[in-house]
């Protein structure tokens, strides 16, 4: 949203009070004279300041957890903008109708805040230093959990700022604050006992004054009495431009003995370190605590389980979060982010030893080749659940098996988070495909069962489709089977492309594939030029990804339910599309519709489509 935002002209971004009065008055005595800014105590939360009758007026508009923006007391709106277009109508408790942008002056960009600054940095170097990510691995993590990030990083950040001393007693503060500079206003934040309160110690005329800062029921962060913040970093940067009840302004932060200067995180890890050692936990404090408490719904209990391999004295973890309700996993606290053979020290092989492969009891589904099992596989130094696609003996058909080595052989080529890794081949007493497990299943099927599930959980999934379609996309390959039942998710928050029955890698100067006939084909997840020239490529994939995106946001309903293939042929030719689903995003919609351009030059490739989808996602997921 607030990217959004940032392109209104009368937008101002991180101004105080009274900088925006100051503007304010320069435009004239006029009734109704606003302007919009950035909140400083509420996260993701506007402020609206008016002037009327020479008077100045500051409204919040706070959002919402339903993420809707409102001014407190008042109507529920899509977005701050509305927001102000239903003020301009309608006074609804404010003090006048607003009646004039004040807009920025020429040359002026809406202000960043210190910690917008810094947000960028610091996202990067915690999750660098929390997943242990690098290269393509960490810019991929990046850009799918961008605004679960955000928060984590807003409601954690003060952990690395200078002034923020963790838990320390007050008898500890004092001599840290009367050690070296004694200037007035310089100060320190230390964690009180509990980890919901903190106090604020503040040098002054040589003695230290402790204030307490509590916590609220709805979280908010206040030192008795004072105005209420949601965050410490927020607080901090409020009292540094005014005392508003403190004895005076804060000025200096006093530096934390340990040398740290805020910035620079716990130190980088080898590649092998366990994730989720106890250093790590306490360098990245509650939030790791926080994000490893989350729940997958259908896990069974013995998953996130201590493994302790035998002959091998290395004890670890699986970054399998354990069950808390209300916390969200992310993808990289999960085992299969990354490639199993990320870790050097795990020899990448295309086979796989039938000793190493324990197949469990459970189908996890079927197929014309046979089944789909679950099971565990003891790698070098861990092992992995997997899935294992056994094909059936059935000597009537070896091009069954073909098209299973075939499946295996694109498979093996490809290495992202949001496609389904192929671990090996087993030949052994029947042919199996060893593959990273996504447990919960095909997409379509988990939204059929779980109708509650929010649009913005439905938006960062298809996100993520889309982040691998364009991964392939860039490595010349076609999907060709793109369609929600061959999405799985991991958890309710991660999905991976699988069924690559049907793919082929293309040549980069023609950029398509050419089929020799019609097969069994999935007719109505295909684009025109397939079913009239035989002819693939990323932008047919780009057809199906539309249709893709319609199941999701319809609940895993089936596209033209009740049409026969030539029915959907015919409406397609004749220029028709099918409608939006119900309480579909108007702009997913739009996306859908340009996914179903007709002419596949015109229509646009996943390099396009997915910045698009990404800017919605972001723009709707705060
Ligand atoms: P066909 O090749 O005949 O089209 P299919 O497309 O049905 O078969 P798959 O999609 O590969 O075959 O697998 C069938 C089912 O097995 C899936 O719908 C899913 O429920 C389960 N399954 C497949 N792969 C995995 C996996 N990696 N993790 C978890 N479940 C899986």
């Amino acid at each position: 949203m607030a990217d959004r935002v940032n392109t209104l002209p009368f937008f101002y971004g991180n101004i105080t009070r009274e900088e925006a009065e100051s503007y304010l008055q320069h435009g004239g005595p006029s009734s109704g004279f606003y302007l919009l800014r950035q909140s400083r105590n509420y996260l993701g939360g506007f402020a609206l300041s008016v002037l009327h009758s020479g008077r100045y007026y500051h409204y919040t508009i706070e959002r919402k957890p339903n993420e809707t923006y409102a001014i407190a007391g008042g109507k529920s709106h899509r977005t701050p903008m509305d927001v102000i277009d239903y003020h301009s109508q309608e006074m609804d408790g404010l003090v006048c109708l607003l009646k004039k942008p004040c807009n920025r002056p020429k040359n002026m960009q809406p202000k960043v805040g210190p910690f917008e600054d810094l947000k960028e940095r610091l996202i990067r170097e915690y999750v660098k230093q929390t997943w242990n990510l690098m290269g393509a691995a960490l810019e991929q993590a990046i850009i799918s959990q961008k605004p679960q990030l955000e928060k984590l990083i807003a409601t954690t950040a003060h952990e690395r700022m200078p002034w923020f001393h963790g838990a320390i007693t007050r008898e500890e503060s004092e001599p840290r604050l009367q050690n070296g500079s004694r200037s007035n206003g310089k100060f320190l934040i230390r964690q009180r006992d509990t980890n919901r309160s903190y106090a604020l110690c503040l040098l002054h005329e040589g003695e230290v004054l402790h204030y307490r800062i509590d916590r609220d029921q709805a979280n908010k962060l206040s030192i008795p009495d004072g105005k209420k913040f949601d965050t410490l970093w927020q607080l901090v940067e409020h009292y540094s431009y005014k005392p508003d009840g403190l004895a005076l302004v804060l000025t200096e932060p006093c530096p934390r003995p340990d040398g740290a200067n805020g910035l620079i995180g716990p130190p980088q890890y080898p590649r092998d370190h366990l994730r989720l050692t106890s250093t790590l936990q306490n360098a990245a404090g509650g939030i790791l605590t926080r994000l490893r408490n989350v729940s997958i719904p259908g896990r069974k209990k013995d998953q996130g389980r201590q493994h302790n391999l035998a002959g091998n004295n290395n004890t670890y973890e699986t970054r399998v979060p354990s069950s808390q309700p209300g916390k969200e996993a992310m993808p990289m606290d999960t085992e299969v982010y990354e490639s199993p053979y990320a870790d050097p020290d795990e020899l990448r092989s295309s086979s796989v030893d039938r000793n190493h492969l324990f197949l469990e009891d459970g189908e996890l589904g079927s197929g014309n080749f046979g089944t789909v099992m679950r099971g565990i596989y003891k790698m070098r130094k861990t092992e992995k659940s997997v899935a294992v696609k056994i094909l059936k003996n059935d000597d009537n058909n070896p091009s069954v098996r073909e098209e299973m080595l075939r499946e295996a052989n694109v498979m093996q080529q490809l290495d992202n988070p949001y496609i389904v890794r192929m671990i090996g081949i087993c030949e052994a007493e029947n042919l199996m495909l060893v593959m990273e497990l996504a447990e919960l299943g095909p997409l379509n099927k988990f939204l059929q069962k779980n109708k509650q599930t929010t649009l913005k959980n439905i938006t960062e999934l298809v996100h993520q489709v889309c982040m691998g379609m364009k991964y392939l996309e860039e490595h010349n390959f076609v999907h060709r089977d793109l369609a929600a039942r061959n999405v799985l998710l991991v958890t309710q928050h991660y999905a991976k492309i699988s069924d690559f029955g049907l793919s082929k890698a293309v040549a980069e100067e023609h950029n398509y594939y050419k089929a020799k006939g019609h097969g069994k084909w999935p007719v109505k997840w295909y684009a025109p030029e397939c079913i009239n020239y035989f002819k693939f490529s990323s932008k047919s994939d780009v057809w199906s990804f539309g249709v893709l995106m319609w199941e999701a946001y319809s609940y895993g309903q089936k596209p033209y339910k009740g049409m026969k293939g030539n029915d959907v042929m015919q409406m397609i030719e004749s220029g028709k599309r099918m409608e939006t689903p119900v309480n579909c995003p108007a702009e997913m919609y739009d996306l859908m519709r340009t996914c179903w351009t007709y002419k596949a030059d015109e229509r646009p490739g996943f390099s396009i489509v997915e910045p698009r989808l990404r800017q919605y996602y972001y723009d709707t997921a705060h």
